[in-house]
């Protein structure tokens, strides 16, 4: 959890039963609006990650890009999009996995590392934690380190932190 932990929080918005009955939506645009409450954001980010010699922040599709490519600029490292299918237009290799609400696939350029590279994930919020297993399944796949996971929001009682840690994956969120 960052500093701003509880400041960050109390500008996301949940908006009940979206997109479907049942699911409580973080709804991060509250926080975009808000020029302050970003910039402390994206400063908790740099922060965590400026002494830990990344390579790349690969950012998941869409919301993780929002927050990936601000924080790769400041730390100036790669920005690599890992996105969802059909998006990308070189050659990928991908994944499926189970998200809370539904299924999907992501996809990552076979080029977007180097052996070894060190990595960052990002994305907006861990549910299930299906995303960013999927995603660093294509990381390592593709030959690089994944350092971390990183996200804005984690819902620990839907388990996915615990999920991507006992994966062996460190978890860093702003706030829960
Ligand atoms: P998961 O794979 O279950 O951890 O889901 C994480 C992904 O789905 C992220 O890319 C989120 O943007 C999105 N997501 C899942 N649940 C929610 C939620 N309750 N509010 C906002 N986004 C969500």
């Amino acid at each position: 959890m960052s500093i701003y932990g509880d400041y960050i929080k109390s500008v996301i918005r949940t908006v009940p039963d979206w997109p479907q009955s049942g699911i409580n939506f973080r709804d991060i645009t509250p926080l975009l609006q808000n020029s302050s409450a970003f910039r402390k954001l994206i400063d908790s980010f740099v922060h965590r990650y400026q002494d830990m010699e990344l390579d790349a922040i690969a950012a998941i599709d869409a919301r993780g890009f929002i927050i990936g490519a601000p924080v790769a600029y400041e730390l100036g490292c790669s920005f690599v999009p890992v996105r969802k299918k059909g998006k990308l237009p070189f050659r990928t290799i991908s994944e499926t996995y189970t998200l809370e609400y539904g299924k999907s696939e992501v996809e990552l350029h076979s080029d977007a590392f180097q052996q070894g590279d060190r990595i960052l994930i990002m994305d907006d919020l861990i549910a299930t934690g299906g995303t960013m297993l999927a995603a660093a399944r294509l990381i390592t796949r593709s030959g690089g380190q994944v350092v971390e996971t990183a996200t804005i929001i984690d819902l620990p009682e839907i388990g996915g932190s615990r999920k991507i840690r006992e994966a062996g994956f460190g978890v860093f969120a702003v706030c829960s």
